[in-house]
């Protein structure tokens, strides 16, 4: 009787050392992952990036192309082939694209109908941009292909930049000088409202 409970007791300390034994394990294996972790979890910009890497979108175009216009997507308006997309990281207040619906990185692709309709709200945006934001000056541009400076080559867009007397000062010299740009709400309801008053 002794004996056993005498095994037991062995028994006993043994089970706890390797309960000891498996803590410190755990404890190690912890401070092997948890600093990756944290630094997921601390930095939520990070995360933002992470996940973006892992979950493709595809092309952000053809995802805007593909639903009606919303904040979501930056497309304040869509004609049958053509569509007008907020820049999202804009130059200046009121920088828009214009592009075709259909997912195309060169203009000698659109057939006539897109091409027409994409020359048409090109025009009808130049409308808009003068209406809205009564600039001095429009940069009506498209960078053809990856070597000219496309962001997004593989489908095209012109790039609609409204431009005003001195707004090159983007690097003042004046500490006093300041260089407001529109937040990317504003611009989307005001160019969202014209189009909704403008149809056609
Ligand atoms: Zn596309």
């Amino acid at each position: 009787m002794r004996k056993a409970v005498k095994k037991k007791k062995t028994s006993s300390k043994k089970s706890s050392l390797k309960k000891t034994a498996q803590k410190s394990l755990n404890l190690q294996i912890g401070e092997n992952i948890w600093p990756a972790e944290r630094d997921v979890l601390f930095r939520p910009d990070r995360l933002k990036y992470v996940r973006k890497l892992i979950k493709d979108q595809g092309c952000v175009f053809c995802f805007a192309a593909k639903n009606e216009p919303s904040f979501e997507t930056l497309c304040v308006h869509q004609t049958k082939y053509s569509m007008v997309v907020l820049n999202k990281f804009p130059y200046n207040s009121g920088h828009i694209l214009v592009l075709p619906k259909r997912h195309c990185g060169s203009l000698l692709d659109l057939n006539q109908a897109e091409y027409e309709d994409l020359m048409s709200l090109v025009k009808e945006a130049m409308g808009a941009l003068n209406s809205v934001y009564e600039p001095g000056g429009i940069n009506l541009g498209l960078n053809h292909g990856a070597v000219a400076g496309a962001g997004i080559p593989d489908h095209l867009h012109f790039h609609m930049i409204p431009r005003w007397s001195g707004d090159l000062n983007f690097f003042p010299l004046v500490a006093d000088t300041k260089v407001v740009i529109e937040s990317l709400e504003t611009s989307f309801d005001r160019l969202v409202g014209y189009f909704k008053t403008h149809k056609g």
